[in-house]
């Protein structure tokens, strides 16, 4: 498949999946879809994304890494965000509150020619857990991460570390290790 050179942005194929889209805006990106198969196949990625955030996001099972279009769109349909931003090496206090629909960890991490990116996760004593090759947008600078709110609002106090690793032919590479410090809702 030959990249494309003028890529059509992810804000624009969810709202163009949803219907959101302006009828000129539409032809335009309808047009390039027909022409683009680069841009088409990162059109059907995103289809099962645009059809189910609301119903995800009441779930509780929004993927755990998500690209920018998706929390602007969750912003437009007034979901409330908890976020937290952390720098590589960093660490933050951080909580749930009983009407936050989505937490948001903004992991800055310079993502300049990373082509695979895997996120482990460990809480506490336990067991890694591997997200494999998780989609990111290298030009934001950052990993958006949303653990599941209803999961995290069951969760007692707990440390979790996350750490970002660039895959590629050399092996992997780190980019940051993040620390969450969790404590409950106060008088929860
Ligand atoms: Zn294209």
């Amino acid at each position: 498949m030959s990249p494309c050179t003028r890529p059509i942005g992810d804000a624009d194929l969810l709202d163009w999946w949803t219907s959101d889209l302006a009828s000129g805006e539409r032809r335009r990106v309808e047009e390039h879809l027909l022409s683009c198969g680069s841009c088409a196949s990162r059109a059907e990625g995103l289809r099962e994304l645009a059809e189910g955030i609301g119903p995800l996001v009441r779930e509780g099972s929004l993927p755990l890494a998500v690209l920018p279009a998706v929390v602007e769109r969750l912003r437009r349909e007034g979901r409330r965000i908890r976020e937290y931003r952390v720098s590589p090496g960093g660490g933050v206090q951080c909580t749930v509150g009983p009407e936050d629909d989505v937490v948001l960890s903004r992991l800055v991490a310079d993502l300049r020619g990373v082509a695979r990116l895997d996120l482990v996760s460990r809480v506490d004593d336990g067991p890694e857990q591997r997200l494999a090759d998780v989609p990111f947008d290298a030009a934001a600078g950052e990993v958006l991460h949303s653990p599941p709110a209803d999961l995290l609002r069951a969760q007692p106090a707990h440390v979790a570390r996350l750490r970002l690793l660039a895959i590629d032919a050399g092996g992997e590479r780190l980019l940051g290790e993040y620390t969450f410090n969790h404590r409950p809702w106060p008088g929860w």
